[in-house]
């Protein structure tokens, strides 16, 4: 099973990918690095998880970060570290692909420069999963699995660096800081990882033939996947359904069921088109009401209505098997709900979710309102004590996308979840 974000990331997947990991025996990444970050909630306790999947707070699962994952090595080892301290038992449980390339700080050195010097402005979370992915296309980059050849690490970070460097100087910037110091504690860091190198995909399909149910769970969302995403504001890897596939390391007649998970509303952070954005005091509003700020980076969120024509777009680059609308509590208090059923843009109107970022741009939601429930639903477990109006709602989501809900998130709890 593959557990996919469908709108701009931040669709609550930990949640989600929290509740179904105690259904399975394996939860994999597939890919994006420490840019993604899952807040979820165990008990009473909240983690941020940026690498490590969610279901290291399940006892036993195994957990495993795929080949199509860029590994910062010093924050996983923090990662690490943290949940064996709060008391996760870790040992054992966690596995690296050999084949996943590690972001080393001249990336993430490079990506700030960037970031700053630049004229378009992509608003990356200046981790250097960006130039990681470009060294992985351009092959020159260093893969978990050259930490056991010193000589090739030396020849490969030198290398790095000097084009770094170069990179920085063609920008009008430099380097900051030691940068051969910032090398040493990231190879060090490198060293601990090899204790966790494994072969992801042979375990994947190894479990799956023990009869064993294995979760594939992605970082950020469609709209940000690289191909199908609202280029170039995207992130670098493939974060749709078939990525899932190649970043983990197995063949796609493998995965049997694909759950999209949308929020109730639409959010994105970083810069590029937000259609169905909202005024500015509904958009304070809901950022409120939703705890709508960055779990990696506190940035606030651009809040707005539900997009059915990306989410229906979603449901079709990802082949959407069924649906998991979250955050449906944020949405509680208000006495009417927009949803967009199609776009109008300077060409007539849009159904289907434009190829050109800057068509989007322009595209001029057309909405169809519904009356709002106006009462709470975070203690509801059963789809059908759910007010009408919300099991309204909730249907015109499935008509519009074409796609079953399957669950229903009414609160950051565990417990909180309707199961359908
Ligand atoms: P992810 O990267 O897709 O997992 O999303 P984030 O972790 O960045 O954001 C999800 C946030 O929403 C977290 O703080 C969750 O605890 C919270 N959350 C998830 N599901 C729900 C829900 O159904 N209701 C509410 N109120 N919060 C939720």
């Amino acid at each position: 099973m593959v557990v996919v974000g469908c709108q701009w990331g931040d669709e609550g997947k930990g949640k989600i990918v929290d509740v179904l990991a105690g259904d399975v025996h394996v939860v994999a990444r597939y890919q994006g690095g420490a840019n993604a970050g899952h807040t979820v909630h165990a008990g009473d306790d909240e983690f941020i998880l940026h690498q490590i999947p969610s279901g290291i707070l399940h006892p036993g699962k195994r957990c495993l970060l795929g080949n199509g994952v860029v590994l910062d090595a010093i924050e996983f080892g923090k990662e690490y570290d943290e949940l064996e301290a709060r008391g996760i038992a870790v040992e054992g449980r966690v596995g690296v692909s050999q084949k996943a390339h590690l972001v080393m700080p001249y990336h993430r050195l490079l990506d700030q420069v960037s970031e700053d010097r630049v004229e378009q402005k992509i608003g990356t979370t200046g981790r250097g999963i960006g130039p990681t992915y470009e060294g992985k296309a351009g092959r020159r980059g260093l893969r978990v699995s050259d930490l056991a050849h010193p000589d090739r690490v030396t020849s490969l970070v030198e290398e790095g660096v000097a084009r770094a460097r170069r990179r920085a100087a063609a920008l009008g910037g430099e380097l900051p800081g030691d940068v051969p110091a910032m090398v040493d504690e990231a190879l060090a860091a490198g060293e601990r990882l090899r204790e966790f190198a494994t072969d992801t995909g042979l375990e994947i399909v190894q479990s799956i033939r023990d009869g064993k149910r294995v979760l594939l769970e992605g970082a950020q969302g469609t709209a940000l996947d690289l191909d199908h995403g609202t280029y170039p504001f995207v992130t670098s890897s493939s974060t749709t359904a078939g990525g899932a596939a190649t970043g983990s390391g197995i063949g796609p007649t493998v995965i049997d069921a694909v759950v999209g998970v949308v929020k109730a509303y639409t959010t994105r952070v970083g810069n590029g088109p937000l259609p169905t954005a909202f005024e500015p005091d509904m958009d304070e509003k809901l950022r409120e009401l939703g705890g709508e700020f960055g779990a990696t980076t506190g940035r606030p969120r651009r809040c707005g209505w539900f997009d059915a024509v990306l989410a229906r777009y979603a449901a079709r680059v990802n082949g959407l098997t069924g649906l998991a609308v979250t955050k449906l509590d944020v949405l509680d208090t208000l006495p009417e709900i927009s949803i967009a059923t199609a776009y109008r843009t300077p060409e007539g109107e849009a159904r289907e979710f434009p190829a050109d970022t800057w068509q989007l741009g322009e595209a001029e939601p057309i909405y169809e309102t519904l009356p709002g429930w106006e009462a709470p639903t975070g203690d509801v477990r059963k789809l059908a004590d759910l007010p009408a109006t919300a099991r309204r709602y909730l249907d015109r989501i499935e008509e519009l996308t074409e796609t079953p809900v399957q669950m229903v998130s009414v609160g950051t709890r565990r417990k909180q979840i309707i199961r359908v």
